[in-house]
C-alpha cells in the first residue's frame, strides 16, 4: 500500500470545477512537484490534502489514517501534514528560536530543545536565533517558516509557492538547501509552483496541472521530449512550428544552423544569453519567425542562415 494516497478528489466552487477528479500515490520520502499556471487548482488541491478544505468527492489517506476535512473534524488540519504558503504566519514579537520552539510546547523539554537546536543548525539560522522576523531577509523568514513546520516532524510537507517573494537566485539556493534537509528527515514533499525551473531544483518527478486537470505526469525528461500538449512543451522552451504542417514543432536547441543547405532564413534579432545567442530568424518562404539557439555565437542580424533538424526531434502537438 502506498504511503500518502489521494483518490478521486474533486472540488467545484459555485458549480465551476476548480479540481477535476485527481488521484495520486506517493511513497514515503518521495518528492513531487505539481506545476500549473495561476488558477489551475494547485492551492485547492493542497488544502484538501492537508484536511483544510472540504472536497466534493474523494478521499485522502496517510498510511491507514483517513484525512478528515473541516466538516468532519473539529480542529482542522494535522500535525502529520503541514502546508506552507507564501504568507508566512511568523510571530512578529517572538525571536527566530521562539518561533520554532513555540511549536513544541507540548513536547518533553529536553527533546524540544535538541530538536530546535538541530533545526536552527540545519537551516543555517543559529546566528540569527535572537532576531525578530522584521530583522530577517525574505529567505531567512522563509527558513523560519519551514523550521516551524518541520518542528513537529511532519510526515508530509506541502509547499504552496512559498518562495514567490524571493528572487530566483535566492529561491534556487534555498530549494537546494531544503532538499538536503527534507532528505535527512525522510519527509515526503509536494511542491506546487507555476515555475518549472523552481520545480526542477527539487525533483524531476512532475505533474502538470491545467484548469484543474492533470495534463501529463512523468519525469522532466519524458515531459520535455514527449510532451502531450503545446502547453507542456512550452513550459520547457519556446517551440517553432514547421511551415506547411498542421502540428509539427521543433525546439530552438534542436535546430542546427549552417551556412548552406537547409531551410533558408535571415537573422532579425540576436540576444546574448549565458550559454548561447538566442536568434530570431525569419523563414524566407513562409515568412514565419523562429527562435533558434546559436551555440557558437556565429551569426549576427542580417545574416543568411540555413536551418536543419533531425526528424526524430519533431514534436507533434
Ligand atoms: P492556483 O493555486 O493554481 O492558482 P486555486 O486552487 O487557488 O488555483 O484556484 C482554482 C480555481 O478555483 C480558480 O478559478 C479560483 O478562482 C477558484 N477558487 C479557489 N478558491 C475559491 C473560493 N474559496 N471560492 C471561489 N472560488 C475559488
Ligand atoms: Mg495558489
Amino acid at each position: 500500500m502506498s504511503y500518502f494516497s489521494i483518490s478521486n478528489v474533486s472540488k467545484s466552487y459555485d458549480h465551476q470545477p476548480a479540481l477535476h477528479p485527481f488521484s495520486l500515490e506517493l511513497k514515503k520520502g518521495e518528492f513531487l512537484a505539481i506545476v500549473g499556471e495561476s488558477g489551475s487548482g494547485k492551492s485547492t488541491l493542497l488544502k484538501i490534502m492537508a484536511g483544510l478544505e472540504v472536497q466534493d468527492a474523494g478521499e485522502v489517506f496517510l498510511e491507514s489514517m483517513p484525512i478528515l476535512n473541516p466538516n468532519q473534524k473539529i480542529v482542522s488540519g494535522y500535525d502529520e501534514i503541514r502546508l506552507i504558503h507564501q504568507h508566512l504566519h511568523l510571530y512578529p514579537n517572538s525571536t527566530v528560536e521562539e518561533n520554532i520552539s513555540r511549536q513544541l510546547l507540548h513536547y518533553e523539554k529536553s527533546y524540544a530543545k535538541s530538536r530546535v537546536e538541530h533545526l536552527l543548525q540545519l537551516l543555517g539560522l543559529s546566528d540569527f536565533r535572537d532576531r525578530f522576523p522584521r530583522q530577517l531577509s525574505g529567505g531567512q523568514k522563509q527558513k523560519v517558516a519551514i523550521g516551524k513546520a518541520m518542528a513537529v516532524e511532519p510526515d508530509v510537507l506541502l509547499l504552496d509557492e512559498p518562495f514567490s517573494s524571493l528572487d530566483s537566485i535566492q529561491t534556487h539556493h534555498l530549494i537546494s538547501e531544503l532538499k538536503e534537509i527534507f532528505r535527512e528527515f525522510g519527509t515526503t514533499v509536494i511542491f506546487v509552483t507555476h515555475d518549472l525551473d523552481d520545480a526542477l531544483r527539487l525533483t524531476d518527478n512532475l505533474i502538470i496541472l491545467q484548469k484543474g486537470k492533470v495534463v501529463q505526469k512523468g519525469t522532466s525528461r519524458q515531459l520535455c521530449e514527449k510532451p502531450k500538449t503545446k502547453y507542456v512543451a512550452q513550459l520547457f522552451s519556446p517551440i517553432n512550428k514547421l511551415p506547411d504542417t498542421k502540428n509539427s514543432y521543433v525546439r530552438p536547441a534542436d535546430v542546427q544552423l549552417r551556412t548552406k543547405g537547409g531551410l533558408l532564413a535571415h537573422v532579425t534579432d540576436s540576444r546574448f544569453l549565458v550559454h548561447f545567442n538566442s536568434l530570431q530568424v525569419k523563414l524566407k518562404e513562409s515568412g514565419i519567425t523562429w527562435e533558434v539557439d546559436d551555440s557558437q555565437r556565429k551569426y549576427t542580424v542580417g545574416d543568411r542562415v540555413y536551418l536543419n533538424w533531425d526528424n526524430s526531434k519533431l514534436m507533434n502537438l
